[in-house]
C-alpha cells in the first residue's frame, strides 16, 4: 500500500485551529481589542454592523507594524510576544500563542492598515480565506486598523449555527465590557450599526464601572484593597442589599484578564453567607494580581480558564479580603469615586468642648398615612368583614374579650353578628418585634404580622387598583437613571407603563433617564434597584402579555418600596399597616405568595 498521509496546506490547518479561537463574532471582537491592548494603544475604537456578521473593525493607536510585520502577522505561531518556552511563565501580554490572526484570515476576508509611528507610510494589507490578495504602502493614522468582513464566508455550517442579531451582539457587549472595564486607562468607544453604544474616557477602575453600568453603582460597591505576597486584590464588591437573584456583574481578573474561576467566584459568594437570602449573588469587580509564573493561562486558546499554584491561598485570602470590605464599607453611603484629597481639620483650641449635632424631626410624621381615597371594597370605610374586629377592639388590651367562637385561623367568621362597623384602624397598641414583626392582639388570639411582607401586600393591591395614579409626587431634584444600551431599549419600551402608575420618565440620550416624579412615597433610591428589576424579569421573556406585564410591575413596585425588615416603627404606622391588610382582598399571602400574618389561639399557644 502507498503512502496515504498528507501534511495539511496551511489554509485547511488554520481553517481548523480557527474552530477553536473563533466559534462566533464575539471571539474575534475578544482578540482584536486584545491585541490593540497588547500594541499598547491608549485608544480603541470597535465598530461592527450586523452583530458582527459583516464587519468587526478594531481600529487603535498603538505601536503598529511594519511593512513585514504585516504580512508575517497572519501566519499561524507568528507573535512578538513570546520568543521561547520559558517566556510562558512570564506572560505579562494578552495574546502570546500567535494564532488569532492566522485563524481570523481563514475565515473572512480582512483588510489590515498599519503604521508605524515614525513612518510616513503605512502598509495595506488584503488576505481572504488565508490567501494575500494584495499588499501595498498606504496612507493611514499611525496604528492599525483590521477589518474583518463576512465572518465564516467559507465556513457555511459556521456561519448557520450563528444566533439572531440582537444575541450575537449581546455577546460581543458582553466581551467589549470585559476588555473595557479592567482597561480603564484606555478610550474606548463601540460603534453597532452606525450606533454608538459606548463612548468611554480613561479614568480609574470605578469611573469605568460607573461609565459602563450607571453612576447608580457608587452607592453599591464598597472597595476592596489586600496587598500580600501571593496576590494584589483591588476593585469593588456590592453591599449585601444590593444582592441579587441573577448572577449579573461578576467581573473576576487576573492580571488584567478576564477570567472564569468557579472556586474563586464561590470564595466570593462564600464571603456573603449569612447576610444575603438564599438564591441572591453579590456584584462584584475583583482584580486580581499575581506574579505570572504562578499562573497558566495556556489552558484553553480562550485564555478564559487560568490554573494557579496557590488555589486553596488564594481562595481564603479573597473571602477575607471580601468579607473585610463588606465590614467595612458597607454602611458608607456613596463610594467616592474621585477621591478628594484628605480635609486638613485644623486642631480644636484648647478646653473646647464639642457639643453633639441637634437633629430635628417631625415626631407626627407619618409617611404610611394615606390620604387617598380608597375604593368601596375593601376599604378601612368597610372593611372586609372577615378582619373587621381588628377595627372594633377595646382601646385597652384585655378589656372586655368578648366571646368569641373557637377558631385559630380568622378573628371572626363573616356573618358573625358581633362583627362591627368601626372606620378607622384601631388604637389597639402594637409592638415591634426584632425590626420585623408587629404582634398586636385580636379578640381571637396574638396576631403576629411580617411588616414587609404585608406591606408588599398592600402596596401591590393599591398599585392594582391604580389607585396611585392620580397624585405622581414631583421629585425636587430629578432623578437620573442609567443602563447598558441594551438594557436602556428595553426600558424605554416599559417608560409608558411606569407613567400609568405614576412615573413621569423622560430620556436624556440613549442610556440614560430622568425621573421627574414618582408615585407617592417612593424614595429616590429605590428608583434604580426597581427598573433593573423590572429589565431583568422582562429579559427574563415570561412577560409577553399586556396583563402580565402591569401584575409584574405591580409586584416589582410593591417589592421595591414595601418597608424593608429591620426598619423602626412608630405607633401609628404599625396599626395603620394592619388596618390597610385587613382591606385588602387577600391579606393573608404577600404577593409572592409568603404569609403576612398569623394569629395565634392561647389554645395553641399554651398547648
Ligand atoms: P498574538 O496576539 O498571540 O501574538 P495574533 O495572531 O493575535 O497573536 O497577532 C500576531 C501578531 O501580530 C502579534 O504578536 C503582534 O505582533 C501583531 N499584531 C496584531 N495586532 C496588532 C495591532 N493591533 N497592533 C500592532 N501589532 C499587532
Ligand atoms: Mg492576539
Amino acid at each position: 500500500m502507498s503512502d496515504i498521509i498528507n501534511i495539511l496546506p496551511d489554509s485547511v490547518a488554520n481553517q481548523i485551529a480557527a474552530g477553536e479561537v473563533v466559534d462566533r463574532p464575539a471571539s474575534a471582537v475578544k482578540e482584536l481589542l486584545e491585541n490593540a491592548l497588547d500594541a499598547g494603544a491608549t485608544k480603541i475604537q470597535l465598530i461592527v454592523k450586523d452583530a458582527g456578521r459583516t464587519l468587526i473593525q478594531v481600529i487603535d493607536n498603538g505601536c503598529g507594524m511594519s511593512e513585514s510585520d504585516a504580512r508575517v502577522c497572519f501566519e499561524r505561531h507568528a507573535t512578538s510576544k513570546i520568543h521561547k518556552a520559558d517566556d510562558l511563565f512570564a506572560i505579562r501580554t494578552m495574546g502570546f500563542r500567535g494564532e488569532a490572526l492566522a485563524s481570523i484570515a481563514a475565515i473572512a476576508q480582512v483588510e489590515l492598515k498599519s503604521r508605524l509611528h515614525d513612518r510616513e507610510l503605512g502598509t495595506l494589507v488584503l488576505i481572504e480565506g488565508s490567501h494575500v490578495k494584495e499588499q501595498s504602502p498606504c496612507a493611514c493614522p499611525c496604528g492599525t486598523s483590521i477589518a474583518v468582513k463576512n465572518l465564516f464566508f467559507n465556513v457555511p455550517a459556521r456561519r448557520n449555527f450563528l444566533k439572531k442579531d440582537s444575541i450575537e451582539l449581546s455577546h460581543i457587549e458582553e466581551i467589549f465590557k470585559r476588555v473595557a472595564l479592567i482597561n480603564y486607562r484606555t478610550d474606548y468607544s463601540f460603534n453597532s450599526n452606525g450606533r454608538l453604544l459606548y463612548d468611554l474616557r480613561a479614568g480609574n477602575f470605578a469611573e469605568r464601572i460607573s461609565q459602563i453600568f450607571g453612576n447608580t453603582y457608587r452607592q453599591r460597591l464598597c472597595p476592596v484593597n489586600e496587598q500580600t505576597d501571593i496576590v494584589g486584590i483591588e476593585g469593588y464588591v456590592s453591599k449585601p442589599e444590593f444582592a441579587r437573584k441573577s448572577r449579573g456583574e461578576q467581573y473576576l481578573f487576573v492580571n488584567h484578564r478576564f477570567i472564569k474561576h468557579p472556586a474563586l467566584n464561590a470564595a466570593i459568594e462564600k464571603a456573603y453567607a449569612d447576610i444575603i437570602p438564599d438564591h441572591h449573588y453579590p456584584s462584584y469587580f475583583l482584580h486580581l494580581q499575581v506574579d505570572p509564573s504562578r499562573l497558566d493561562v495556556n489552558i484553553h486558546p480562550t485564555k478564559t480558564e487560568v490554573k494557579f499554584i496557590d488555589e486553596n491561598t488564594l481562595f481564603a485570602i479573597l473571602r477575607a479580603a471580601t468579607k473585610k470590605a463588606i465590614g467595612q464599607f458597607s454602611l458608607a453611603t456613596e463610594l467616592q469615586f474621585n477621591p478628594i484629597e484628605e480635609v486638613d481639620f485644623p486642631p480644636a483650641p484648647k478646653g473646647y468642648i464639642p457639643t453633639p449635632p441637634k437633629i430635628h424631626y417631625n415626631p407626627d410624621y407619618n409617611p404610611f398615612a394615606d390620604t387617598r381615597p380608597h375604593k368601596a371594597t375593601p376599604s378601612p370605610h368597610n372593611p372586609d368583614p372577615k378582619y373587621s374586629s381588628f377595627f372594633d377592639l377595646p382601646s385597652s388590651i384585655g378589656a372586655d374579650p368578648a366571646p368569641q367562637p373557637q377558631q385559630t385561623s380568622l378573628p371572626l367568621p363573616a356573618d358573625s353578628p358581633a362583627a362591627p362597623q368601626l372606620h378607622t384602624p384601631s388604637d389597639t397598641p402594637c409592638l415591634q418585634l426584632m425590626g420585623t414583626h408587629i404582634i398586636s392582639i385580636m379578640p381571637s388570639g396574638l396576631l403576629v404580622v411580617d411588616q414587609h411582607a404585608a406591606h408588599e401586600r398592600i402596596l401591590y393591591e393599591r398599585f392594582l387598583n391604580h389607585s396611585a395614579t392620580p397624585h405622581p409626587q414631583q421629585l425636587l431634584f430629578p432623578v437620573n437613571c442609567q443602563f447598558s444600551p441594551a438594557d436602556a431599549d428595553i426600558f424605554n419600551e416599559l417608560i409608558p407603563d411606569l407613567k400609568h402608575y405614576g412615573f413621569e420618565i423622560g430620556n436624556l440620550g440613549q442610556t440614560t433617564f430622568v425621573v421627574t416624579a414618582t408615585p407617592p412615597d417612593m424614595k429616590e433610591t429605590e428608583l434604580q434597584p426597581l427598573f433593573d428589576q423590572l429589565i431583568v424579569q422582562l429579559k427574563g421573556a415570561m412577560i409577553q402579555k399586556f396583563t402580565d406585564r402591569t401584575d409584574s410591575l405591580c409586584r416589582s413596585m410593591a417589592r421595591q418600596m414595601a418597608i424593608k425588615p429591620g426598619t423602626p416603627l412608630q405607633q401609628a404606622e404599625m396599626q395603620q399597616i394592619i388596618a390597610d391588610l385587613f382591606c385588602c382582598q387577600m391579606p393573608t399571602l404577600s404577593p409572592s405568595g409568603r404569609k403576612t400574618m398569623a394569629i395565634l389561639s392561647p389554645d395553641q399557644l399554651l398547648n
